[in-house]
């Protein structure tokens, strides 16, 4: 198959305005091609023309981001230094082996007899061979005189640093103000975009296979350069990727490019993430925040502490980009800060704070403002002794229902405001009446089906067997409400390979049935009594299937299957028995046997199948339509085309696991943990989420595993704990300053025990007329998670070189806004970033870094298309660990102390050959051992004697009877037990092979696949500030 159909006729696109995003694109709901769209209308961020490339950035008159012409004056001025490092910066440098073959082509080591690349700043090390000649440009400060603590903690202006203040001589460290640093959002992408391609074909991969674009397969086919070089190998002048995007357009030589001789730029000099972290935690960490106050910056999501409602929706549910918005839309187009809330409506609640209250006003039911209907909730202001009460939404006044009636105190709010949490708290939920439930029917408890692919390659791997005997346990831990003895959850079972088999397991029989449906084209299900039951009471029967399964199909040699006949089957046994639910579908291979959704693999490009696109997304529409969520195992050892097989599960707010080259022993453990605790997860189904604004601004667009029929209903058949939808909003007319900017989400669901509720988050935030305020206020962490999931949704309509330039150019454009209306006077050279987002940068770097925004071939599709369906959903404190990586020194580690040892920034320059490093990101995990870690360390880890004795087969530690064993796994039990995926262990010796995958994580450094380091990015950033600013 090919993503070109899958491009060119977005699924849903013309039937289905709005869902989910293939359609609504990026700008207002009108501009369905673009994304960046904080801009003018007219701004140059205009939807390009097929085949056409774009290569002038979303600012006017700023200069292009893209590559420049050769012979252009932006090469002229240049004193790059780009020749060989100086030999005091080598021993930072690991020879390390060379890269694995698998990286794709090999680089040579550079040359200085190479042309050079393209301008560049600093090696992989990426702080250690910055360039003087960069010498206009103060890094940190606001100019002599200024205190920056001073300007911490007024959130002005603040410095780039925490406490580790370099001495003055450093701040004049310079980087290139308006410089040739070329912005690395260009580097291989840029490439992608040429005009000779039709639109489909620079998609980019995403949601197929790599398109045949011939500048890519160009690329790869041809040295890469001089500049590039994979991480053991990186002196030299190279840029990330740089010599990728410019091949040959470098003009002139290296005499050119010889600047004067390099200062070493102190990492410590500029902002570091974790001293962000753990300052926000000193401050913070361990107190208990009170949500009373609107337009509070909550504590980071790194930052442990009890959360208290006391009238606005806790940070765990909602986080916003900023706490304060811009009165006008003028105001916010000038700061193109984009103004979003992440809501995570069933987030997770620790046991020592309160879960939510459940109101139930009986028939009556949820009282409404009769104009917006919005809840009842802390922002309705009740007038007239009490007998009324005004919107805070719409301004709307309602008469107050005479069962809810009371007196107003001496500052007029109503005595029993305490009693009721409607009324005093930010979260809440509601009994619904039968007005909310399909078909004016109560809802009957969910179920749960089962579904496993018994094809000879699972059955020959232990897979099955695993599988079902791990369901023999698992289905006594089905969720169930705090107050009930079981749950109420019903389960089922399916098997199939080219044929789908359905089981009879009702309590009466003394052996379970099978139903084979062979028909897959129009699949029925088979039975309906004994199909779905109750497990406690079919127990025996149950037990007797999966003792059987495996034995079942011991024999079978079918090696094709079916795939989306199997989601339809378990959708249609759903809505025959009138309920919710979730499927569990355990699958292998690309589904290539005949049968409707039939997927093509990745090298028959010219076999396109535009059947599939009906088929998947007729099968996700009947999904949403009866609350079928779809829960993916993937188990590939090739190609499966993830981007189509997780289509349905996106849209239906289900969750996709893939465990590539499954091995029974090694990846077991993984994938059950992942099992367990996606069965066990508290969820609501068949779900629908409205999100009401105050008046002046409303919702405009939705990032999530969510499905849209409209602009406005985000509907969900499942919504469980870890799931995040990102709502942008936008501006209708000014705002009121007063009354600030109110937030109602509301989520219609029914529990698993078969109740209809509304669960309802309320959250007011400020707004100001300066735009300091709205800066100070801004939220890092949740602005790399709108950004992350805007630019991941669009990279399906839109080139992915568009999609980097916007993310940098609005990088620059944001905290160009904020130098020159917000911050001091000091010469332009300067570059001063707002407190609030001083590691904005560096966290933006890391996104473009990931491998879904980078375009090389060499990364495979799937990966791509995986990790992009995993961040689409993805809350705040997911995101923040999955572009910054948690690195943790463990060799300074405190046996007495129950704390973890403080993280170190996430480069190689912080790793040291006796030092032992644990690394997690949220899917992988690494335990990186330095050549010389200690003796004792190891033995007490591994109970080896040594470091070449370690065995880095192993995916777990060995139980042992010491502190530090100990210490350890208590260490990797809490990184891992908010997360929603288990992370597999990775053993990893330093100066060995695997080695390459583990510094891949070290994202403040240039990334093998050309991503530029952080030094460079903040050079190229502050390159596109100065232009704004000229
Ligand atoms: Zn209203």
């Amino acid at each position: 198959m090919s993503q070109q159909g899958y491009v060119a006729a977005p699924p849903y696109s013309q039937s289905q305005p709005g869902i989910g995003g293939f359609s609504a694109g990026f700008g207002s709901p009108n501009s369905s091609l673009h994304y960046g769209h904080y801009g003018d209308s007219n701004s140059s961020c205009s939807a390009p023309q097929p085949g056409v490339s774009k290569s002038t950035v979303p600012f006017g008159s700023s200069a292009p981001v893209g590559p420049p012409p050769p012979g252009t004056h932006q090469f002229s001025q240049t004193n790059f230094q780009n020749g060989p490092s100086t030999p005091g910066q080598q021993p930072h440098r690991f020879q390390g082996p060379p890269p694995p073959s698998n990286t794709g082509p090999s680089y040579p080591s550079y040359s200085h007899q190479s042309q050079p690349a393209y301008p560049n700043t600093a090696s992989a090390s990426s702080t250690t061979q910055l360039a003087t000649q960069l010498n206009s440009m103060q890094i940190n400060s606001y100019g002599p005189g200024t205190t920056p603590s001073s300007r911490v903690s007024s959130g002005h202006p603040a410095p780039f640093q925490g406490p580790q203040l370099p001495p003055p001589t450093q701040q004049q460290i310079a980087l290139p103000p308006g410089s040739q640093v070329p912005p690395p959002a260009n580097n291989v992408n840029g490439l992608c975009a040429q005009s000779s391609l039709p639109p489909m074909a620079r998609q980019d991969g995403i949601p197929g296979p790599v398109p045949p674009n011939p500048n890519l397969q160009q690329l790869s086919g041809q040295p890469p350069g001089p500049g590039y070089h994979p991480q053991q190998a990186n002196y030299g002048p190279q840029m990330a990727g740089s010599q990728l995007s410019y091949p040959g357009a470098f003009p002139g030589g290296p005499a050119q490019l010889v600047g004067p001789q390099q200062k070493k730029l102190d990492p410590d000099s500029i902002p570091s993430p974790i001293q962000v972290i753990e300052n926000d935690k000193a401050s913070k960490g361990g107190q208990i925040y009170a949500t009373n106050m609107r337009g509070q910056v909550p504590p980071l999501v790194t930052t442990d502490c009890v959360i208290q409602d006391q009238g606005h929706a806790s940070p765990r549910y909602i986080r916003c980009t900023t706490y304060c918005f811009p009165s006008s839309s003028d105001m916010a187009k000038q700061a193109r800060i984009p103004l979003a809330a992440v809501i995570q409506p069933f987030a997770v609640v620790p046991p020592n704070e309160t879960p939510l209250y459940v109101v139930n006003h009986g028939e009556t039911g949820p009282i409404r403002c009769n104009r917006c209907k919005a809840y009842m909730c802390p922002f309705m202001q009740f007038i007239e002794g009490g007998r009324r009460y005004q919107c805070g939404f719409c301004n709307c006044i309602n008469d107050v229902p005479p069962f809810f009636f009371q007196h107003l105190d001496h500052i007029g709010r109503r005595v029993d405001h305490y009693e009721r949490p409607e009324l005093s708290l930010g979260s809440y939920e509601y009994l619904a009446t039968l007005d909310y439930c399909r078909n004016n029917k109560p809802p009957k408890p969910p179920a749960y089906i089962f579904m496993i692919d018994v094809s000879y390659r699972n059955i020959n791997s232990g897979l099955v067997k695993l599988i079902c005997d791990e369901l023999k346990t698992l289905l006594d831990k089905l969720p169930r409400e705090e107050q009930e003895e079981s749950s109420a959850i019903r389960v089922g079972f399916v098997t199939y390979n080219k044929v789908l088999h359905f089981f009879n397991v009702k309590s009466s029989l003394a052996q379970p049935q099978m139903m084979v449906v062979s028909d897959v084209g129009e699949v029925f299900v088979p039975l309906l009594d004994g199909f779905l039951v109750n497990f406690q009471e079919s127990r025996s029967v149950v037990i007797n299937l999966l003792d059987q399964i495996p034995e079942m199909f011991a024999d079978t040699n079918e090696s094709e299957t079916i795939f989306a006949p199997v989601i339809q089957a378990g959708m249609e046994a759903l809505k025959a028995a009138e309920c919710a639910g979730k499927l569990f579908i355990f699958h292998s291979s690309l589904p290539t046997a005949e049968a409707p959704g039939k997927l093509r693999n990745r090298d028959d490009k010219k076999l396109l199948n535009t059947d599939k696109e009906k088929v998947f997304s007729t099968l996700t529409r009947d999904c949403v339509a009866n609350g079928c969520c779809v829960n993916l195992f993937l188990f590939p050892n090739q190609y499966v085309d993830v981007a189509s097989m997780g289509l349905v599960t996106m849209y239906t707010g289900g969750t996709l696991y893939k465990y590539n080259n499954f091995q029974l022993d090694a990846d077991s453990p993984q994938f059950l943990t992942d099992l367990r605790k996606d069965v066990g997860k508290k969820t609501g189904f068949d779900a629908i989420m409205r999100v009401r604004t105050s008046t002046g601004f409303r919702a405009t667009d939705f990032f999530g595993a969510i499905y849209m029929n409209n602009t406005t209903d985000v509907e969900m058949a499942a919504v469980d704990c870890d799931k995040a939808v990102t709502v942008e909003f936008k501006h209708d007319d000014k705002l009121n300053e007063d009354s600030g900017a109110l937030i109602q989400c509301a989520v219609l669901y029914t529990s698993i025990s078969g109740q209809r509720r509304l669960r309802i988050h309320n959250i007011g935030l400020n707004c100001s007329s300066q735009l300091a305020d709205v800066y100070k206020t801004c939220e890092t962490d949740a602005l790399i998670n709108f950004f992350a999931k805007s630019a991941f949704k669009a990279i399906l309509s839109q080139p992915l070189k568009t999609v980097r330039e916007i993310l940098v150019t609005q990088t620059a454009h944001m905290l160009a806004c904020y130098r020159k209306n917000c911050a001091g006077p000091s010469a332009v050279s300067q570059l001063i970033l707002p407190d609030a987002m001083k590691v904005l940068p560096v966290y933006m770097n890391c996104l473009l870094k990931s491998c879904v925004l980078v375009g090389r071939p060499e990364i495979p599709t799937d990966e791509r298309a995986y990790h992009r369906q995993l961040v689409l959903s993805m809350g705040v404190a997911d995101t923040q660990l999955f572009f910054y990586p948690q690195l943790l020194p463990l060799h300074s580690l405190d046996l007495k102390s129950d704390t973890v040892p403080a993280a170190v920034r996430c480069s190689e320059e912080r790793l040291s050959d006796g030092g032992v490093f644990l690394l997690a990101n949220g899917l992988s995990m690494f335990l990186w051992l330095g050549v010389s870690a200690p003796p004792e360390l190891i033995q007490g880890l591994f109970n080896v004697p040594s470091f070449a004795h370690i065995s880095t087969e192993a995916t777990s530690l060995p139980d042992l009877d010491n502190p530090f064993s100990k210490k350890l796994k208590s260490i990797l039990q809490h990184i891992q037990s908010q997360k929603p995926y288990t992370m597999k262990l990775m053993i990893v010796k330093q100066r060995e092979q695997p080695e390459m995958l583990f510094r891949q994580f070290l994202v403040e450094d240039k990334s093998i696949y050309g991503g530029a380091s952080y030094v460079d990015f903040l050079c190229c950033v502050h390159k596109e500030i100065c232009q704004l600013l000229s």
